[in-house]
């Protein structure tokens, strides 16, 4: 069979690369491999919220939903983005999709026309570039590995990224892989340079519930002059820990979620009906500061415990502010080749810095427990890769 160009210009998902080869070896070979590689909290998803699945089930909630989502999810929606963001959108502002994965694939095939530009800041999400290539688009890259993976002094270089093609700025913050929280400065930068340029911004504040201490962050939204130019994403899956219920939104003018909504009817139809429901229940019924307080305090304890392994060592290790990622810098050409070898021969899942168009680095995920981690680390360290 022959296939398109847009397919060939993308690889698979590296994250998936490595998890992949981890189950290989579980499944084939029953090894034992310290998994650092997922992006899923090792927490389960709330009773409570299990059982409104099976109850939404039960009563028959198996067909099709109005394409957007249905009404009474995207009032929730709208109610937990005021009260927890500030945030004043109404339903008309809301796409229920298919994770917040697939809202921002809707949102780059409405905005962007091949031949554009689309400024991203590195390290960036893995499936960003791929996202926009299969738009047509091009990424144009902002590197912050030179500032400890800070967003405010790479400011002038986000500004001189703009072009004539510029279609959209993509801000990622609490950031993944690096973890970090850009500052209320960077924001205000960024808001600047999309106010100047009329360009749209794409938040992504996936990880914005997932904060360590008392680190606060401000949704892009909020700032002056940026509500009618951001498309805020978010959704189920971190927060609520309910990554394979494939739930997340965008939050947009309504200019926005007309033309993303096309996407959206013509690929999906809608999110599933009961999985909408139990996405009610999530929002509607869990304490959310005493959920994502347990899941962060684990987090942190090991947080601190991997940083102090790496730094002990003599690692470059930059230390989060949210999300539950730690990056760190490795001694090697290729760190895809260093994490595949990381799992065959030291039983250790990590993700190559270039998935992140970060060289260098591996990503390592906070989603053992701590004598698992410290395991992990010790193996590494055995096996010769520390
Ligand atoms: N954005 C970022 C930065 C992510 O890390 C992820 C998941 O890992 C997503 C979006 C999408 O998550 P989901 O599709 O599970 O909602």
């Amino acid at each position: 069979m022959e296939f398109a160009e847009r397919v060939h210009a993308v690889e698979p998902a590296a994250p998936f690369v490595i998890s992949n080869l981890v189950s290989e070896l579980e499944e084939q070979e029953d090894a034992d491999i310290v998994d650092l590689s997922v992006g899923q909290p090792d927490v389960e998803t709330p009773q409570h919220v299990i059982d409104a699945t099976k109850d939404a089930l039960d009563a028959g909630h198996t067909t099709y939903t109005p394409s957007n989502g249905l009404l009474s999810l995207r009032e929730s929606i709208a109610g937990y983005l005021q009260d927890r963001f500030d945030l004043d959108y109404g339903p008309e502002n809301i796409i229920a999709t298919p994770g917040g994965k697939h809202a921002l694939y809707e949102t780059l095939q409405a905005i962007v026309d091949p031949g554009d530009e689309v400024i991203v800041i590195d390290p960036v999400w893995s499936s960003y570039e791929p996202m926009v290539k299969l738009a047509g688009g091009e990424a144009v890259h902002v590197g912050t590995a030179p500032y400890d993976f800070q967003l405010e002094p790479a400011l002038d270089d986000l500004e001189a990224a703009v072009s004539d093609d510029t279609a959209l700025i993509m801000l990622n913050s609490p950031n993944n892989p690096s973890g970090m929280v850009f500052s209320e400065a960077a924001f205000e930068g960024v808001r600047d340079i999309a106010v100047e340029y009329d360009l749209p911004v794409l938040s992504d504040e996936i990880y914005a519930e997932l904060l360590y201490g008392d680190k606060e962050q401000r949704s892009l939204a909020t700032y002056d002059g940026m509500m009618e130019r951001t498309i805020t994403i978010n959704g189920f899956s971190k927060t609520f820990s309910m990554t394979g219920y494939r739930l997340g939104f965008m939050a947009a003018p309504t200019d926005h979620t007309t033309q993303a909504g096309k996407v959206h009817s013509h690929s999906v139809s809608c999110a599933s009906n009961f999985v909408q429901r139990a996405g009610i229940e999530a929002l509607e019924n869990t304490d959310i500061d005493a959920f994502t307080g347990d899941m962060m305090e684990t987090f942190e304890a090991r947080r601190d415990l991997l940083v102090d392994l790496l730094e002990e060592r003599d690692i470059n290790v930059m230390v989060p502010e949210g999300a539950f990622y730690v990056m760190f810098e490795i001694d090697s050409d290729d760190d895809m080749e260093y994490c595949k070898d990381a799992v065959r021969e030291a039983g250790v899942g990590l993700v190559p810095g270039q998935a992140f168009n970060t060289p260098g680095y591996v990503r390592a995920s906070l989603v053992e427990t701590e004598s698992r981690i410290q395991e992990g680390i010790d193996r590494l360290e055995d096996a010769g890769f520390l």
